[in-house]
């Protein structure tokens, strides 16, 4: 039979009689498998149903409270970043976020990785921006659940657990922004809320999950190759506003008035989620002829939920100012939206933002 090594059981005397947080069931007090120091991962709470007690949001401290046996997995640490619901976080506070993320790995290169909650309402846009501007090949995790901590079935303390295990795992490294709910892992690029209350509502359509939490390990079966985190252009270090661009939705007899109306707000962009592969209606090719007099950017994507528009539209190439037609490629609306928004901080060219929306 084989015996027990001398550290294992020191490990394992450590975890039961000293639990770092909350109750260690018997269960959840077994030893870690090596010497070296757990892996240190710090929460970023940002509010959402995860949080929304009744009667007062859980803190963030409340959350790590809230996960039972994590000291199996992580050293963690904590921090309020706000408490509100995904929809009512401002653009300001996308880039404070990201600045805050990108400080936190400069000035601690003993930390693995981030753990951010969110509402889910919009969760996947908050993680794409942070795919595009976080620094880091480490590890950055966003978590939500889809019920509340008074409701029966509350699964935000099982989520975010999971979020911790795969912000802990050294395979989660290189893997751009990750979305984990419901027991997997998906790659904030790809991943949508596809229903509006059952638990199953992320998911990533054609391209699948990235990979699975398990109860014995984090299982990882293929990674993103479009380019993201460590690899992107964007540098969010010292943006004080993020340029305007709107969304259009095209649906039978839609009006381009609308269109004309964000030029004349300001938008430096309009994001055209259109039927099928690229078709307007109504007036709205009015709208764009407008918006591409006053030099406003026009991005066509698609609503049907997947695939792609192609970067050589022949409606592009007709337009008489093509430079300011670009492709969504096989990006939602609301991220065609964030990336042409990150890409005009940086160019106003036609041919370098189609480039970006290719690699991105
Ligand atoms: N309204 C919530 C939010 O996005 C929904 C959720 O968290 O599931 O903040």
């Amino acid at each position: 039979m084989r015996r027990t090594r001398p550290v294992h059981l020191i490990l394992l005397l450590t975890a039961l009689l000293c639990p770092r947080l909350g109750e260690a069931s018997p269960q959840t007090a077994a030893p870690a498998q090596s010497a070296s120091p757990m892996p240190k991962v710090r929460l970023l709470a940002t509010g959402g149903t995860i949080s929304n007690r009744a009667g007062g949001r859980l803190s963030a401290e409340e959350l790590i409270r809230s996960m039972p046996g994590l000291e199996r997995y992580a050293r963690p640490k904590f921090e309020q970043f706000a408490n509100v619901a995904s929809s009512q976080l401002t653009l300001k506070q996308w880039l404070d976020l990201a600045r805050r993320i990108n400080g936190l790995f400069k000035d601690d290169p003993d930390l693995s990785g981030i753990v951010v909650t969110s509402g889910t309402d919009t969760l996947e846009e908050t993680a794409y921006f942070l795919d595009l501007t976080v620094k880091s090949d480490k590890p950055v995790v966003v978590v939500g659940s889809m019920r509340n901590p008074s409701t029966l079935g509350y699964e935000g303390a099982a989520n975010l657990l999971d979020g911790f295990r795969v912000a802990a795992e050294p395979a989660s490294r290189g893997k751009g922004v990750l979305v984990v709910l419901n027991d997997e892992i998906n790659s904030a690029r790809e991943v949508t809320k596809t229903d509006a209350l059952r638990l199953h509502t992320f998911q990533s359509r054609d391209y699948g999950v990235l990979g699975v939490v398990d109860a014995d390990r984090v299982v990882y079966y293929r990674a993103p190759v479009t380019r993201h985190t460590k690899e992107s252009e964007f540098d969010v270090s010292s943006i004080e506003e993020l340029p305007r661009v709107d969304v259009v939705l095209v649906y039978q007899g839609a009006t381009g008035d609308i269109i004309k109306a964000m030029v004349d707000q300001g938008a430096k962009g309009i994001v055209i989620a259109s039927a099928g592969a690229g078709a307007t209606s109504g007036t709205q090719g009015e709208g764009m002829q407008y918006a591409a007099a006053k030099g406003v950017f026009v991005v066509t994507s698609t609503r049907t939920g997947s695939g792609r528009i192609a970067s050589r539209r022949p409606s592009a190439m007709a337009s008489a100012t093509p430079q300011l037609r670009i492709a969504a490629e096989d990006l939602a609306p609301v991220k065609a939206r964030i990336l042409l928004m990150l890409a005009l901080t940086r160019t106003k060219d036609g041919a370098e933002i189609q480039r970006m929306f290719t690699q991105y």
